[in-house]
């Protein structure tokens, strides 16, 4: 069966997203885990968006994302694919800042979201560009799905993270606006859509779940304020999902390594199936 998967193309890291879903699309098809026909495309119109089964809401400036998707009339038909229809959407970086239901350190105003995660995103939580570091994590949820290849125990996933992002706070799952988080400073919130009805019976909106965590960060952290939040053991929340919405902070498109990619194919095929079986 036919899968196409789209990345959205108004500004980022894009090409590299689809260069590394070649190479994930590769990898099924030689373990051959699932025969699909995998089309992989740029997005920037509503037509194009329409014909996807899945996105990549690539890494690059999310100001910069949701400004294009505005003027492009972008914005109500991504919200249509992540909140209403449900569709299998992953955000890096900037990406997962525009599927937040909330961002801070953002002027209201300044900046919309498209929503899907009930969470908060701490916009540049370890500062500005020069402040970018690579780190090596430890993804359990991979070697879960797919085994010994996979295992980060053993070969850690390295990953990049440039001006990034942190999901600070896991929120409620509320019908309508997150009024305590509308009502906060520098915060800016979703609009909220409901779920289509015909979908609800297939994804059940579950809580947020965490997906990973990145160590130790604590010592790099200048302000002694923002310092004592952290919980230096735990760590920082760099992934998590929520139904068909998966974020991480960090861009496993600039990395090479296609393993969160083929994990997430695989989590599309499924979702694709759920919803063409009869
Ligand atoms: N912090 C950036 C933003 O607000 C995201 C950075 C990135 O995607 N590398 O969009």
């Amino acid at each position: 069966m036919d899968i196409t998967v789209g990345v959205l193309a108004l500004q980022g890291a894009f090409k590299e997203h689809i260069q590394l879903l070649r190479e994930a699309g590769q990898i099924l098809a030689s373990k051959d885990i699932v025969k699909r026909k995998w089309t992989f495309k740029e997005v920037r119109t509503e037509q194009e968006l329409t014909s996807c089964d899945a996105l990549i809401i690539p890494g690059g400036e999310s100001t910069a994302i949701s400004l294009v998707a505005q003027r492009s009339n972008m914005l109500e038909p991504l919200r249509d694919f992540v909140k209403v229809t449900r569709k299998p959407t992953w955000g890096t970086c900037a990406g997962l800042i525009l599927l937040a239901e909330a961002a801070n350190q953002t002027k209201k105003g300044g900046q919309e979201l498209i929503g899907g995660l009930d969470v908060r995103v701490n916009r540049n939580h370890f500062g500005r560009q020069v402040e970018s570091f690579q780190a090596d994590l430890e993804l359990p949820f991979l070697y879960q799905a797919d085994g010994e290849d996979f295992d980060t125990s053993r070969n850690p996933f390295r990953a990049i993270f440039i001006r990034a992002p942190i999901v600070e706070k896991l929120l409620p799952h509320v019908p309508g606006i997150q009024q305590d988080e509308a009502n906060m400073d520098e915060t800016v919130i979703a609009p909220s859509r409901a779920i289509d009805e015909a979908v609800a019976k297939d994804i059940k909106l579950a809580d947020v779940e965490i997906m990973g965590r990145l160590p130790g960060r604590t010592a790099a952290v200048k302000d002694d304020a923002t310092k004592e939040k952290l919980d230096a053991e735990a760590g920082d929340i760099i992934a998590v999902r929520q139904a068909n919405v998966f974020g991480t902070s960090f861009h496993p498109e600039l990395t090479g390594d296609p393993r969160i990619h083929v994990w997430w194919l695989e989590q599309v095929v499924e979702a694709v199936d759920r919803r063409r079986k009869p």
